[in-house]
């Protein structure tokens, strides 16, 4: 399943954070080891147990390797992926909240991850995590079909059945009735019905 052909800022957008991503990386890498040759530079008198050298410089390259990875989130690059499929079981709040108006967040605004439970249509079992907005526990529900692109944060529902409005995959903004443009982050919106037709 790919971003719609109409939706090419969301594709723009995933590559621009994968790129930017992978150049923070390529740079906090640089900048240690850069830094260690540096510091050999300026004391080169000194004995090699106290300059970055052998075994020590090795640690430490893959130490800023190491950490690189964690702080840039590199292993995304190979295990997020699109997929499709049904929700099993999602971690959100419903009771926050459920007689005012969701869509609205005027009166609320909390921070919790949702998590979602997913059957893939390989029949897999995955789970996502994203940062819960307001207006979730209407748009996302057991048994409800939904499609997660690569580098989208925000699961986008496709179920047929469906209509509990639409969802922002870029910053989860929810609303009720469909907009070309987000009205937070002015990304377009994926239209459910124009998924399939690439
Ligand atoms: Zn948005």
């Amino acid at each position: 399943m790919k971003i719609p052909k109409k939706n090419r800022d969301l594709t723009r957008c995933v590559r621009r954070r994968d790129l930017l991503r992978l150049i923070g990386f390529l740079l906090w890498v640089a900048l240690l080891v850069c830094g260690a040759l540096f510091y050999n530079h300026e004391h080169q008198t000194y004995p090699d147990y106290r300059r970055m050298v052998g075994w020590r410089m090795a640690v430490w390259v893959i130490a800023a390797l190491f950490s690189g990875v964690l702080i840039f989130r590199i292993w995304k690059f190979f295990t997020d992926h699109s997929f499709s499929g049904t929700i099993v079981d999602t971690g959100i709040s419903r009771s926050w909240g459920a007689s005012d108006d969701p869509g609205g967040a005027a009166n609320y605004d909390f921070r919790l991850k949702t998590s979602l439970k997913v059957r893939t249509e390989k029949g897999d079992l995955c789970h996502i995590r994203f940062e819960q907005k307001p207006g979730f526990y209407l748009y996302y529900h057991e048994g409800n079909r939904i499609t997660h692109f690569r580098g989208l944060p925000y699961p986008i529902n496709t179920d047929p059945t469906a209509s509990n409005g639409y969802v922002c995959a870029v910053c989860g903004h929810h609303s009720k009735d469909y907009t070309d443009i987000c009205p937070t982050c002015r990304h377009t919106l994926i239209d459910p019905a124009e998924l399939g037709k690439n």
